[in-house]
């Protein structure tokens, strides 16, 4: 890289009660001017999980500490994984806040994929009812999704993301550098929350997808900075609007509710969220063309967007439609009039449709 002229970098500015900025571009896990700019008081934790860690927790931490030497920066690890995401692990991020003698502008960076995100943003916004978080995403989903919009939580035993908070970060930096590391696996999963924006509100997006898929799966550091913002913009559009998903942000859970009951029903240990999505939103998609919205044409267009990005788009085998409706019952987005979906009257329309038939449901499972 050309030393003498800065990395391009994309900025997307969330707005709302507590306005925030998205920092999008190649290198920025070294630039401790950004990284730090965060940093109200003396005090920062660092979370961070076992794969991310050793990867890149040194090269922040020394990117903020010539930064900003005035700030104490102490590390909290989590082992990698969903199973991570509990109150002890919780309490045990607390307890290293207490440690390090954090007070009330104390700052949480969470450096991670979506589980760390997650519980350190809870964390952050349980400390002294609520102290800043740096959100560092490290994997697309996480970029693309949940770094942004302020959704905190961690599972129970019960369900996932069972208890949580609202807590907007107070700023969100994407080196899109450290998806070279990241599984191919997780990649891919991460394209299908992209794909979703283009499907839910942006069809000129959708078709710059189709364009830009080989260099997207190819890692293309400019392609993936620019899905990013555009994915970013419009998840700040929408949270701006409904930051407590009263109403539009619900088109979020496009292709959501078939993919929750899927990876429920394979017990979380078969498809991850991104693959059960992309499955989702095809069910959703053959939903709505079934329900006379849209043309079958326009969900088969989806799917094979989809697949070229290698994400399944049918069901596994061996899932029974039954169970599969009996879950989408028991999802906490499905109202008391009847099942409620993110359909689509064509690529880049959704809306929330209520009081869909179970045999229609049924139907597409069985196809
Ligand atoms: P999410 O997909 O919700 O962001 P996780 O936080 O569980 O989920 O991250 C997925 C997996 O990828 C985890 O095992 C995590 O440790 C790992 N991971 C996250 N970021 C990177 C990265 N940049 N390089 C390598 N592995 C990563
Ligand atoms: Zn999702």
């Amino acid at each position: 890289m050309n030393a003498t002229s800065p990395s391009p970098r994309a900025i997307v500015e969330v707005g709302g009660e507590k306005p925030y900025a998205i920092t999008i571009g190649p290198g920025l896990l070294d630039d401790g001017a950004l990284l730090g700019a965060g940093l109200r008081g003396r005090h920062a934790l660092l979370v961070s999980d076992g794969n991310v860690a050793p990867l890149y927790a040194d090269r922040v931490t020394q990117a903020l500490r010539a930064a900003r030497p005035d700030v104490r920066i102490d590390g909290y690890f989590l082992p990698p994984g969903e199973a991570s995401k509990t109150l002890a692990h919780f309490a045990e991020a607390i307890d290293a806040l207490a440690a390090t003698g954090a007070t009330r502008d104390a700052c949480v960076v969470a450096l991670g994929g979506g589980v760390v995100g997650d519980l350190a943003g809870f964390v952050a916004a349980c400390w002294m009812r609520g102290i800043d978080c740096v959100q560092i995403p490290t994997t697309l989903l996480a970029m693309v999704d949940s770094s942004v919009g302020g959704k905190t939580a961690v599972d129970l035993p019960q369900g996932k993301n069972l208890v949580g908070a609202f807590h907007p970060p107070r700023a969100v930096i994407a080196d899109t550098e450290a998806l070279l590391t990241l599984p191919p696996r997780e990649l891919r999963a991460g394209l299908a929350e992209v794909v979703k924006y283009g499907a839910i509100r942006d069809a000129a997006f959708l078709d710059w997808l189709e364009d830009r898929a080989d260099a997207l799966l190819a890692g293309d550091d400019a392609a993936l900075a620019d899905a990013i913002a555009r994915s970013c913009r419009h998840k700040a559009e929408i949270v701006e609007r409904d930051p407590f998903e009263r109403g539009e942000r619900a088109l979020l859970n496009f292709g959501h509710t078939f993919g929750h009951a899927i990876e429920a029903e394979q017990g979380f240990g078969g498809l991850n969220h991104g693959e059960a999505v992309a499955v989702g939103m095809v069910l959703a998609a053959r939903l709505s063309a079934r329900q006379g919205l849209a043309g079958e044409a326009e969900a088969e267009r989806l799917a094979a967007l989809l697949a070229r990005f290698g994400l399944p788009v049918a069901l596994p085998g061996g899932l029974d439609p039954a169970a599969l409706l009996e879950r989408m019952r028991l999802d906490k987005k499905a109202a008391a009039d009847g099942l409620r979906f993110v359909l689509w009257d064509g690529i880049g329309a959704a809306r929330v449709v209520a009081g869909v038939a179970d045999e229609a449901v049924l139907a597409v499972l069985e196809k």
